[in-house]
C-alpha cells in the first residue's frame, strides 16, 4: 500500500479533511463549512462548529477512502495564517492524531498550499499566482527560495468585500456568486474608486462608494442593483488584473494560476486569461473543488515538506495566525 497523508484545513470557515497518497492521488475530501446566519465570521462561533464536528469529518474521510486510521503515515495541518481560535482546533486535532498514532506531523502555510495544489492539479511548474478568496488577495510567484508576494490588499480581501456589499444589498452569504449573476444583467458602468498603490490594492473606498450607491435617491431610478454589481465587479477585477499583469511583466513567468474561492468568477477568469495571452503565458484555473479551502491542499503541501526535510517537532507545531507566505522557505522547489 502507498504511503498516505491526512491533511486538515482549519484557518477560517472550512474544517476539511483530505486523504491522499504521497504521489498526489486523492482518496477522499470532506468539508464542513460554517455559514453565518447574519454578519461575517465570528471566530468563537466558527470554533464551536469545528469543535463539534471534527471527529465526524475525520471519520467520514477515512470511510470514503476505505481505510483505517492506522493506515495513515503522516498528518499535515494548516498552521498559518488564519483566525487564531479556529487554527487551534486543526492544530489540536493534528497533534492528537500524530501522538496517538505515533506518526510524523507537518505544519503548512495555507497560502502556499493554494499554490501547490494548483501546480499539482493543473500540471504546471512555475506559475505567477493570483489567489483571491474570502480572507486573502495575493499576487505571488517563486523567486529566491520563496513564494514572494508581489502585490496584496492593504485592507479588505476581495471575497470579503464582495460578500459585505452583497449583504448590504440584502443578499445572503456567500454573496460572490449572486453578485456575479446580477452583473451579467448589466452593461452600465457607474464610475467607482479604483485604487492601486504601487503593486498593492485597496478595496475599502470602492466598498464604501458602492454601498452608498444602494442608499442614494437615484437607486432604482437612474441605475439599479444589476448596474451596481456590474460596476463593483468591473472595478475590483480590473484592479486585480492590472497588478497581476505588472507582476507577470516583471517576473516573466510563463504560467498564470488563478485560485481561491473567487476564482470561480467567469468575468475574473476572462480578464486574467486575456492578460496571460497578451504575455504568451499559459492560463489555468484550479479545479473549483480544490480552489476553495480544502484538506487535500494541506495534505499535499505537507507531503512536499515532509519529503524535503522531515516532520516538525511537536514544539514547532504552534499556530502562527499572522505568518506570511514569504517568511517561509520552500525546500522542495529549486530555482528554474
Ligand atoms: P474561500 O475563502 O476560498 O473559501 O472562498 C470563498 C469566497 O469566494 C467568498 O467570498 C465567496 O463569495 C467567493 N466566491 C465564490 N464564488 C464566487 C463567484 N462566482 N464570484 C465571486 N466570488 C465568489
Ligand atoms: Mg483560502
Amino acid at each position: 500500500m502507498k504511503k498516505l497523508c491526512l491533511g486538515i484545513e482549519s484557518t477560517a470557515h472550512t474544517f476539511s479533511v483530505g486523504i491522499l497518497d504521497f504521489d498526489g492521488e486523492v482518496y477522499s475530501l470532506i468539508n464542513d463549512i460554517f455559514m453565518p446566519e447574519e454578519g461575517g465570521l465570528h471566530p468563537a462561533l466558527v470554533r464551536e462548529q469545528h469543535l463539534n464536528n471534527f471527529m465526524k469529518i475525520v471519520n467520514r474521510a477515512l470511510s470514503v477512502a476505505k481505510i483505517s486510521v492506522k493506515n495513515i503515515n503522516l498528518i499535515a495541518f494548516s498552521q498559518s495564517p488564519g483566525l487564531g481560535p479556529v487554527l487551534k482546533i486543526g492544530a489540536w486535532v493534528a497533534r492528537m492524531l500524530s501522538q496517538v498514532l505515533v506518526i510524523p506531523i507537518v505544519g503548512v502555510n495555507h497560502c502556499i498550499a493554494h499554490i501547490e495544489i494548483g501546480r499539482l492539479k493543473c500540471s504546471i511548474e512555475d506559475p505567477l499566482t493570483l489567489y483571491v478568496s474570502g480572507g486573502n488577495t495575493i499576487v505571488s510567484a517563486f523567486e529566491s527560495e520563496r513564494y514572494q508576494i508581489f502585490g496584496e490588499t492593504l485592507d479588505l480581501p476581495i471575497g470579503n468585500m464582495i460578500d459585505s456589499f452583497a449583504r448590504d444589498a440584502g443578499l445572503q452569504h456567500p454573496g460572490g456568486p449572486k453578485i456575479e449573476k446580477l452583473a451579467l444583467e448589466s452593461k452600465k458602468y457607474i464610475p467607482l474608486p479604483y485604487l492601486v498603490k504601487g503593486m498593492d490594492l485597496s478595496f475599502s473606498g470602492l466598498y464604501t462608494s458602492a454601498k452608498k450607491l444602494l442608499v442614494s435617491t437615484d437607486f432604482n431610478k437612474k441605475y439599479n442593483l444589476n448596474d451596481t454589481a456590474y460596476s463593483l465587479q468591473e472595478t475590483a477585477f480590473a484592479m486585480l488584473t492590472e497588478v497581476t499583469e505588472r507582476a507577470l511583466a516583471h517576473t516573466e513567468k510563463k504560467e498564470v494560476l488563478l485560485t481561491g474561492g473567487v476564482a470561480a468568477n467567469k468575468r475574473l477568469q476572462q480578464m486574467v486569461e486575456y492578460i496571460s495571452k497578451e504575455h504568451n503565458a499559459r492560463f489555468e484555473v484550479v479545479p473549483l473543488k480544490y480552489a476553495g479551502d480544502n484538506g487535500v491542499m494541506i495534505g499535499w503541501t505537507g507531503i512536499l515538506r515532509y519529503k524535503a526535510e522531515g516532520g516538525h517537532e511537536i514544539a514547532e507545531t504552534i499556530i502562527k495566525p499572522k505568518e506570511r507566505m514569504d517568511q517561509i522557505t520552500v525546500p522542495w522547489r529549486s530555482e528554474n
